[in-house]
Order: structure tokens, then C-alpha cells, then sequence
């Protein structure tokens, strides 16, 4: 018999599968549509085995949906602007384009090695003037509708990179690149108001019911809504009033002290009339040297300096000292925060430390608070309130809107809705990246580059060097330009865009990715998306997923699509791990995807994948598991081979009655597993359990190995058998259909349907118990009552020897399982 040989029949299957555009797809109306998407890569030049198990992943899906009669959108693409080509053009000197565009060469042949059925003809790359031409036509509409602004900012600076970055972009204190630590610069940088979305960001995250929890609690701590006070105090010192904001207003009797950010504006003010302006500049600078993270994180130390200068608390005319701190935000509420040291553990730590004065509130309902007795503050948000004006003796629910309605009365303060999400900082100072469409003129200040215009090329004759101007700045051929309005010699804008522009609206270019008329047809667009299945990993949690859900709401108030959530439902994937930890080549720990395919073709490497771990959970790499599923393709090559002459002769209707005892069984296996492995791939993404199940099978058939099998049960389970593995291993089963059934490709049947009449057992084993003591088994047929059990039980030889001559008090049946006959004597 032939040998599976993957290397020969993977190469001619994909050759003809892209000859015969098998996975071409077209908009048709009358079709249900599933759209099936992984998040497409950085062109790093390379595959890794994280790609390997998102793209499986989602190529089981797309297949699996197609055989179910849907017409399915699987396209690939590269999101290819960014930093390394750059760095790579500073290294080697070779140009960022040429770079990414051969990577992208390396990584599309390694995609179409794994047998993927994506339909390249929708390949979107960022990079592409094709592209980025709607990316600077989506900044003007952006800008349009007073969502794209410009302001000289505190930003978060990376000196490695050369560049800023986005909030969302600093972790840790450290760039999400490099690693670097992050520094504050103040600089002109051009901002994506996402704030204006931040309710409706919240919102409708309870829209999307088909996301993992953890990624939406992710999203919601990210947006970070508060509802609170915003309230003034007094500082006659300054003749001024400061402004404050609280979560907590059932406890503004308790202030004793307000702490202000070191970038609060009256800093100036107070360094003047404090008579130590020198002590206080001096620690002002050195905590605007430490990052965001270090200053708001629980661990880090809390520092401050008294100012000596107070204001006065409104609620109870009571002096309050004003502190510099460390740990207060400017852009966070107003940079001004009350000190409420008996209910705040981090105000009574930072009080205790400077002998602040603290004062009791709230008392808890059982037992009684004495500040000399107290350790720690007292943070249950339960009890009654205490010297607390006339609000003392409410409970704190009551209190909140009382002392609100009294601040908005008196006309000292406003109920305010506060957020922690911060508009999105998109502008950087690289080259690899679309230009900002954007002309700076001295009579009519900026204008945007007209639409005929766009798209606005990337210059090519520019200067690598790093600095707080990005390389653009270098070409005087590109910065030097007419004002589209007066004509005026004017400037270009040099700074690009952040490149997770270019992610936040590929999947919708997708649906119509040649249109050079305008970003997408609506109709296109509107048949195709919402993606159905968004496959990616976790560490996009907040960016892409967040900054995506913002593009399509300012697209859906625009007019341009009809719905408001891009991704209907998402799958995060688990990491693929070597020996515990991160596949990374300075760990040395890297399995190539070309290594394995190479050796033991794509759909081993595929099965292997999908079968080692649920989807969600991290996966051990493992060399016999590999092994393991190329063996199992290489058993089903075999026998499914052995019974060529009896699927060929097999007729498709046949006689099940005929069928005997075991081949009855076989059909049971078959369907019942044509039952589970539809459950769990649609249900569940239970690809590991589908493909066991699928090995199980298998098993079954062999047991007809040195036996006659009927010809139409030969013809159906090897119909069924390839259908379902169809969408993990597409190469072998191809093969496989074309020899056996010769009709079409494997990959256009439709996805096989189970017959309930088959999972049912015809004959079960009954257990026979004797005062509860097993003394032998029959077999019944699986419908038998408890009459016919019974009688059957006691016609049995061993039950008769064993019960002569005794008196049977009872005989208890469970069907389908055991009876048991209870005897005196
Ligand atoms: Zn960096
Ligand atoms: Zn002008």
C-alpha cells in the first residue's frame, strides 16, 4: 500500500486549491454570511507556533461554518507599519519598505504552507498607499467631527524608541516595546478624543455576550467611571478657590487636609506665598520625573510637602492644609484630592506619617471607633454617620445625596461623572508609519490635506537619525508645501500615526479591500461585518479591542456602517509554551513551524495543536504529541486505504437492518461521534475533545481490519470520518475524498448530520446482583421493562443455583443497568 506521504500531497493540494480559487469568496445576499477573522500579524519575517495555533484555530472555524452552508469570510493581511523596519533601516540600511514587504513574501508562503483558507485576494497590508490613503481619509473624518485635536501635552516619552507613546502603551512604567523605562516630556501631540465614547465604551460592553468576561473587566477597569462631586474650597491665601473631586462625599466632614498634584497650575502660585518656593520646586521636580505607574501604584511610597498655606472646607468652614504629593494625577479629576484620613487607608498612612489631624465620620453599626484605639483606617463602606453637621445619623447611601444636593444648593459644588480612560495620544515621531493628513499654514493655521490629495505619501529621502522630530522633518521636499487654501507657502505636519489607526479598521477594509473610491462599499460592508468570530490573544485586551470598538462607533454615527460593536464574539487563545514557559529565543526555546511542517507536514502540525489543549488554556509544546498526531493520520491514511474497494462499491441508501451486531456498533460510534464533534466545535471550541473523539472512531474501524465490513457502512463511515477531520487536517482528508469519492473538494460537502435512530443502544449489559453482591451479567435488549428484567434475571442459571431454596422478599430493577433480587434464608 502507498504511504502517507504529507510533503507530496500538501504541496498539490495547495497549489490546486489556489488554481481553482476554492476560497474565493463574494458578497451574496441571499446567503447567511459568517465572518471568521484572526488578528493579523506584525511582519516579523517569521512565523511562530503562537500564529500556528490562531490561525488553526480559526481555519477550523471558517471551514467548519462553510460546510454548514455559509458563505464564509476568511481573509488574511499584515499590520506592517512600525518600529522594526525602521530600526532595521538604522542598522542595516536597507529601506523600511523593502524590509517589510520581503517579510511579508517569508510569512505569506509559511501561511500557505499550514493550508489556510483564507481568500487572498482580500490581503490587506497597513503599509500600502492603497491603505493608509483611507487611514489619513479617516483622520480627516475624525477631525470633521471635532474627534482629532492637537495640544501641548505631558506625555508619556520613550528615549529608546525615540518616540511617545499612548497611555495604553506605557506598562508598568515601561514602554510595551522596549521595555524601557518611560519618561514625562511636554510636547505638541495630536490626540483621538476616545473620552467623548467613554459612556457608551462602558455601555455596551454589556452588548457583548460572546466575550470573555475577564477581557470585558479588563475594558471596564480600563474606562475606570466614577460618580462623584466636584467641589471648590477656599484658599483666601491665594485669593483664589481650588477646585476638588470626590467618590466619596459622605465623608467630606472628615477633610483634614487637600493634596495636589506636583503639576497642579497654582504650584507656581503657592511656591510664591509659601516662603520655601526652593524646597517645594525641588520635590515637584523629582516626582515629575517618576512615571505615572510608580506614583498611582499601591506599593510605592506616598511623599508629600506642606505647603503651609490652607483653604477652607465648605461644608464646615474648617482650615484644611494643602499638600504637594506624589501620588495625585494632574489629568485625573482636577490634580486636587481630599484627605480623608480615618476612612482612606492610603490618606491615614500619609497623615500618620506627617501628624495630619484625622477626624471620625462613620461609625460602624456593632462596636464604636476611638481614634486613639485605631490602627488602621476604617474602610467598610457600612455605618452611621458622625460629626457630620446634619447629616449626622445617616447611613452613607443617604448621606452622598444629601451633602451633593447641599454642595449644588449652595452653589459650591456639581455632581460630576469622572473617567480614567484619557484621550488617545496617536501621534509619533517615526517614519515608518501613514503621515497625519495635516498642513500647517501661517494665515489659516491648520488645515487638512483636501481628499483629492490623499493619500499623502511617505517621503523617501529622509535622515534616520533619532530626536524629538520625527525623520519626516528631514525632507525638505516633503515639509515644504502650498496652503490648500490661500496658497501660501506652508508646512507639513511630520509626525505619523500610531499604527494601531491601521488596526482599529482593517477588518472592515476587508469587505470591500480595493475599492479606491472610498474606504468600503456600504452594502459590502454591512452584508459582511460585524466579524461572527474574532480569534487573537489576551494582551490586546485593552488597545486593539478597545481602540477598535471606538473606530466603529465614530463610523456607525457617521453613517458609515450600521452597526456599533465590530467583534460579535471573541476567543482569546492560550499561549504555546516549551518546557513551562514562553516560546523566546533568548530562552532557546523556539520550535519553527517550518521545522515541523517540514518534517511532518502541515496537518500533523495542525492536529497537534488543536488537540493538546482546550483553545483558551495555555499549551505545552510536546515532541511525542507531535509524533502522536502524525501517526493518528498516518492510521487513518491506512485503513480508510484498506477499505478502498468497499467504499467505492457501497452504495450511498443501504440496508441498516441488514448490518450485524458490531457493525451496528461501528454505525452507533459514527454517528454518536458525528453528534459530539458537531456540539463541540459550534457549542464549544472544544477542538481537543472533537478530534478524540474523531481518534476513537477510528479505533472502531479498526477493529474491522481482518474482517468483512458491510460496503455501505464502509461508504459512510469513511464519507463521514473525512468530513469531519476535514477542517483540523484539510490536506489528507482532501486526498483521501479524491480517491474514495472523486466529487469535488472535501472542503465544498456539507458537514455530515447524525441519525438519532443510530445512538441508540440495541442491547445493554445488565449486572445481577444478589443481596447486593454481583454474581453475573446478561445482555437485554435496551428497551426492556422491569417485567421483562426481572424475568429474565431470575431464568438465569447462576440466580437459580443461587437462590434455591431461599424466599425472594424483593427484586429491585434500574434499567439498563442491574437488578437486584433480595433473599431470606
Ligand atoms: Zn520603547
Ligand atoms: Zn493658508
Amino acid at each position: 500500500m502507498e504511504r502517507y506521504n504529507p510533503q507530496e500531497i500538501e504541496k498539490k493540494w495547495q497549489k490546486k486549491w489556489e488554481e481553482e480559487q476554492v476560497y474565493k469568496t463574494e458578497a451574496d445576499p441571499a446567503r447567511p454570511k459568517y465572518y471568521a477573522l484572526e488578528m493579523f500579524p506584525y511582519p516579523s519575517g517569521n512565523l511562530h507556533m503562537g500564529h500556528v495555533r490562531n490561525y488553526s484555530i480559526g481555519d477550523v472555524m471558517a471551514r467548519y461554518k462553510t460546510m454548514e452552508g455559509y458563505n464564509v469570510l476568511h481573509p488574511m493581511g499584515f499590520d506592517s507599519f512600525g518600529m522594526p523596519a525602521e530600526n532595521a533601516a538604522i542598522k542595516h540600511g536597507v529601506k523600511p519598505a523593502d524590509w517589510t514587504y520581503s517579510n511579508i513574501e517569508n510569512m505569506e508562503r509559511q501561511q500557505k504552507e499550514m493550508g489556510l483558507s483564507y481568500d487572498w485576494e482580500r490581503e490587506v497590508k497597513t503599509c500600502d498607499p492603497s491603505y493608509y490613503k483611507w487611514t489619513q481619509w479617516l483622520f480627516e473624518l475624525f477631525y470633521k467631527r471635532g474627534l482629532a485635536y492637537k495640544k501641548k501635552a505631558s506625555v508619556n516619552w520613550c528615549d529608546t524608541c525615540g518616540t511617545v507613546l499612548a497611555n495604553e502603551q506605557v506598562i508598568d512604567g515601561k514602554c510595551w516595546r522596549c521595555d524601557s523605562p518611560v519618561e514625562k516630556k511636554d510636547l505638541s501631540q495630536w490626540f483621538l478624543k476616545i473620552t467623548d465614547y467613554a459612556d457608551v465604551l462602558l455601555k455596551d460592553l454589556d452588548k457583548l455576550k460572546g466575550w470573555p468576561e475577564r477581557v470585558k473587566t479588563m475594558q471596564e477597569n480600563w474606562i475606570g467611571r466614577s460618580e462623584g462631586l466636584e467641589f471648590s474650597l477656599d484658599c483666601p491665601a491665594l485669593g483664589t478657590k481650588i477646585a476638588a473631586y470626590t467618590t466619596r462625599p459622605d465623608t467630606v466632614y472628615g477633610i483634614t487636609f487637600l493634596a495636589l498634584a506636583a503639576e497642579h497650575p497654582l504650584v507656581d502660585a503657592i511656591c510664591e506665598k509659601s516662603g520655601k518656593a526652593e524646597e517645594i520646586r525641588a520635590f515637584v521636580k523629582r516626582v515629575r520625573n517618576t512615571s505615572e505607574m510608580e506614583r498611582t501604584s499601591s506599593e510605592s511610597e506616598k511623599e508629600g510637602i506642606n505647603t503651609g498655606i490652607v483653604c477652607v472646607n465648605p461644608f464646615n468652614g474648617k482650615e484644611v492644609q494643602i499638600w504637594i504629593t506624589n501620588y495625585v494625577l494632574a489629568d485625573y479629576g482636577t490634580g486636587a484630592v481630599i484627605g480623608v484620613p480615618s476612612e482612606d487607608s492610603r490618606d491615614w498612612m500619609f497623615a500618620t506619617k506627617y501628624g495630619i489631624p484625622k477626624i471620625i465620620t462613620l461609625q460602624p453599626r456593632d462596636h464604636e471607633l476611638k481614634l486613639e484605639e485605631m490602627t488602621e483606617a476604617y474602610t467598610d463602606k457600612d455605618g452611621v454617620l458622625v460629626n457630620s453637621a446634619e447629616f449626622t445619623g445617616l447611613d452613607i447611601k443617604a448621606a452622598m445625596q444629601g451633602i451633593m444636593d447641599k454642595a449644588e444648593k449652595e452653589g459650591f459644588g456639581k455632581r460630576r461623572v469622572n473617567f480614567r480612560l484619557r484621550d488617545w495620544l496617536i501621534s509619533r515621531q517615526r517614519y515608518w508609519g501613514a503621515p497625519i493628513p495635516v498642513i500647517n499654514c501661517p494665515h489659516c493655521g491648520e488645515v487638512l490635506v483636501p481628499e483629492e490629495d490623499l493619500p499623502v505619501l511617505l517621503p523617501d529621502d529622509v535622515s534616520f537619525e533619532q530626536g524629538s522630530l520625527s525623520p519626516l522633518a528631514s525632507s525638505e521636499r516633503f515639509v515644504h508645501c502650498k496652503c490648500p487654501k490661500c496658497g501660501a507657502d506652508a508646512t507639513r505636519e511630520t509626525d505619523t500615526m500610531d499604527t494601531f489607526i491601521c488596526s482599529s479598521w482593517y477588518y472592515l477594509r476587508y469587505t470591500d479591500p480595493k475599492n479606491d473610491r472610498e474606504p468600503f462599499a456600504k452594502d459590502k460592508v454591512n452584508y459582511w461585518a460585524p466579524v461572527d468570530q474574532y480569534i487573537g490573544g489576551i494582551e490586546h485586551a485593552i488597545l486593539h479591542l478597545l481602540y477598535s470598538r471606538f473606530f466603529t462607533k465614530v463610523l456607525h454615527d457617521a453613517g458609515l456602517v450600521d452597526f456599533d460593536e465590530p467583534f460579535t464574539n471573541l476567543l482569546t487563545q492560550g499561549m504555546v509554551l516549551k518546557d513551562g514557559s514562553k516560546m523566546s529565543k533568548s530562552k532557546g526555546n523556539v520550535v519553527s513551524p517550518e521545522e515541523i511542517i517540514a518534517k511532518y507536514g502541515a496537518d500533523t502540525a495542525r492536529l497537534f495543536i488543536l488537540f493538546a489543549a482546550p483553545v483558551d488554556r495555555d499549551l505545552e509544546w510536546s515532541d511525542q504529541g507531535v509524533e502522536g498526531a502524525y501517526r493518528f493520520l498516518g492510521r487513518v491514511w491506512r485503513i480508510l486505504l484498506h477499505f478502498e474497494q468497499a467504499v467505492k462499491t457501497g452504495g450511498d441508501a443501504y440496508d441498516v437492518s441488514a448490518l450485524t451486531k458490531e457493525e451496528k456498533d461501528l454505525r452507533r460510534v459514527l454517528h454518536t461521534t458525528i453528534k459530539k464533534v458537531t456540539e463541540d466545535i459550534r457549542d464549544r471550541f472544544m477542538f481537543n475533545t472533537a478530534v478524540s473523539s474523531v481518534m476513537e472512531l477510528v479505533n472502531a474501524i479498526y477493529t474491522f481490519q481482518d474482517k468483512e465490513l458491510n460496503a455501505g457502512l464502509a461508504r459512510e463511515t469513511a464519507r463521514d470520518l473525512l468530513l469531519m477531520l476535514a477542517p483540523f487536517a484539510p490536506h489528507i482528508t482532501e486526498e483521501l475524498w479524491s480517491r474514495l469519492f472523486a466529487a469535488g473538494s472535501v472542503h465544498q460537502q456539507k458537514w455530515p448530520s447524525y441519525d438519532e435512530e443510530a445512538l441508540k443502544v440495541d442491547e445493554v449489559e445488565i449486572v445481577l446482583q444478589i443481596n447486593g453482591k454481583v454474581r453475573g451479567r446478561i445482555m437485554l435488549p435496551a428497551g426492556a421493562d422491569r417485567a421483562a428484567m426481572e424475568q429474565a434475571a431470575k431464568e438465569n442459571a447462576r440466580v437459580q443455583e443461587l437462590t434455591a431454596g431461599k424466599t425472594i422478599v424483593k427484586v429491585i430493577c434500574v434499567p439498563k443497568k442491574l437488578v437486584n433480587i433480595v433473599v431470606k434464608g
